[in-house]
């Protein structure tokens, strides 16, 4: 090679080098949602060690970038990762520990289910629930024997829908020691002969329930990692846990580390001593993907079970009007005690008594305008009076619209047709602050966010009901709704200038959906389908 011509490649290269940055990955032909200040969209963005390098049209990011990965999105909307402000993520995760028998059509069913399930899940005790012999063509309870012969070598119990009865196989029996003629007091042990045919009834099924060992740390972790899976495919990339001991954080820590665990959680404890001590003397937590820095309390219960405190009776029970679940002197030291040590205290509170009596002590110990970012988990139910009580100290409601579209058939019954107006009322939260969070409350409701902007957006359920929306005047917008499952989520954890949007420098969190939620038919968005999940610019999830 001539000296000249070396030197007019190198400097060609050196030229090169300098206009076309190198990025990991190039995303381009799509409508990216930015979620920012002014709710841009732009066509493409690049990606760099996790975090987006720049946003543009794609003629911008395609000269100005070279990646080894490049996506044409095919013109589908992409969105911030979706984060969900308040739910219950490693509950959720042992529940998938589980296999599921609702709504099966048989007792055939009911076996071929686990069978595919134990395949999943090979060790230990098999445990099912939600059959309901009702449902079968042969109502008849069935008994052991198939259990017997699918799964001899370890203990199955299932439960009932309604937990009152369970079917166990031999192994089950023999580790509750349940053998010819035994008998139980408020129970019943189904038998022929005298031998158990595997059915028990109410006390019989805790004496089985009871030698379940608890969950050990491998089960924990398989816990969370379903957890994990299914909120990708959710797109879901941030979860609120709220309400969790210490040593959840230990082993979601460790997962983390390993990588095997790639979900970024924003943990609360919850209200107890060994929880305060642990996070007063470890000080906040904060990586890239953990965030421990609050703590869960609890008012009081929930309006179904008449267990939540409400200034006046239940419409429906005029002898109840529920209870507080601690003293208030209790709600106010641990308030004090949060406070001091600059922690951010998120309270469970369903009935207006429950939320009077948290606002009006964040207020005492907030003492107005602040930036403490205090939560009420729920909000439910808020004396007209109240709501300024959110706002006079940066109060922040972190809600579910779907629990509105699940609890409208009975709410009214429970509040009567006056005090339901301050239910459920979003709209007139968002007004306190500007901003508000949402979550499901998953396992409570479906962990698909796709319900909550349509509960948000439509105020219906997945039925479409009601015609026009349940309390219409409470509808958020389509731009506040995903504000809400985005970037004000983000907020509620002091994640904003992280993540929440998709902006230069910010985590590259985000999903691409089948569909454009912001302007597709509102019927459409149930149907809406996650066809890839990025976090921090790994693709975790991609609809097969
Ligand atoms: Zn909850």
């Amino acid at each position: 090679m001539n000296k000249l011509f070396y030197n007019l490649a190198a400097a060609a290269l050196l030229f090169s080098s300098c206009s076309t940055k190198q990025a990991d990955l190039i995303v381009y032909h799509a409508k990216v949602y930015t979620v920012n200040d002014g709710f841009d969209t732009v066509q493409a963005f690049a990606v760099k060690d996790g975090k987006i390098l720049d946003l543009g049209s794609d003629d911008e990011i395609r000269k100005n970038y070279k990646a080894t990965t490049e996506i044409d999105a095919g013109g589908k909307a992409i969105y911030p990762g979706l984060i969900d402000a308040h739910a219950h993520f490693f509950q959720y995760g042992l529940g998938l520990q589980t296999a599921d028998l609702r709504e099966t059509s048989s007792w055939k069913e009911v076996l071929e289910r686990l069978v595919t399930f134990a395949k999943t899940h090979p060790d230990g005790w098999l445990i099912g629930r939600g059959w309901d012999q009702n449902d079968w063509a042969d109502k008849a309870f069935p008994d052991k024997t198939e259990l017997d012969r699918l799964f001899p070598g370890r203990p199955v119990l299932l439960t009932r829908i309604d937990g009152h009865a369970a079917l166990v196989n031999q192994q089950a029996l023999n580790a509750a020691g349940i053998t010819k003629s035994f008998t139980v007091s408020g129970g019943d042990i189904a038998d022929r002969n005298g031998m158990p045919t595997g059915l028990l009834v109410d006390n019989a099924v805790r004496l089985v329930s009871d030698k379940i060992p608890k969950p050990d740390k491998e089960r924990i972790a398989a816990s969370l990692l379903d957890a994990q899976n299914k909120c990708f495919e959710a797109g879901l990339t941030t979860i609120d846990e709220c309400g969790v001991d210490a040593s959840l954080v230990d082993i979601i820590k460790k997962l983390q580390e390993d990588k095997s665990l790639k979900m970024r959680l924003y943990v609360m404890l919850s209200d107890n001593e060994a929880n305060y001590k642990y996070l007063f003397k470890s000080g906040a937590i904060k990586t890239d993907r953990l965030n421990v820095r609050s703590f869960k309390v609890y008012a009081d219960g929930a309006l179904g079970s008449r267990g939540a405190s409400l200034l006046q009776p239940y419409t429906d029970m005029p002898a109840k009007s529920g209870f507080l679940l601690s003293s208030q002197k209790h709600f106010e030291d641990v308030a004090k005690l949060i406070n001091e040590h600059g922690f951010q205290m998120c309270t469970h509170a369903i009935g207006d008594s429950a939320n009077r009596t948290i606002l009006k002590i964040y207020n005492k110990v907030l003492g107005g305008k602040n930036d403490k970012r205090w939560r009420i988990e729920h909000a439910q139910v808020i004396a007209p009076a109240d709501f300024a009580l959110f706002g006079a100290s940066n109060i922040v409601p972190s809600v579910q619209p779907t629990h509105a579209t699940s609890d409208m058939y009975w709410a009214a019954d429970r509040l009567g047709t006056k005090r339901i107006k301050g239910a459920y009322a979003y709209k007139q939260l968002l007004q306190q602050n500007g901003w508000i969070p949402l979550g499901t409350d998953f396992p409570v409701e479906d962990i698909n966010p796709m319900f909550t902007f349509y509960a948000a957006t439509a105020r219906k359920d997945a039925k479409h009901y009601p015609e026009g929306g349940f309390q219409p005047e409470n509808t958020l917008s389509k731009e506040e709704a995903l504000r809400g499952m985005t970037i004000w989520a983000a907020k509620a954890n002091f994640e904003e200038k992280e993540k929440g949007s998709l902006e230069k420098g910010k985590l590259a969190d985000f999903v691409i959906l089948d569909t454009d939620i912001m302007t597709t038919a509102p019927d459409n968005i149930l149907k809406t389908r996650v066809l890839k999940t990025y976090v921090n610019g790994e693709k975790v999830y991609e609809k097969k």
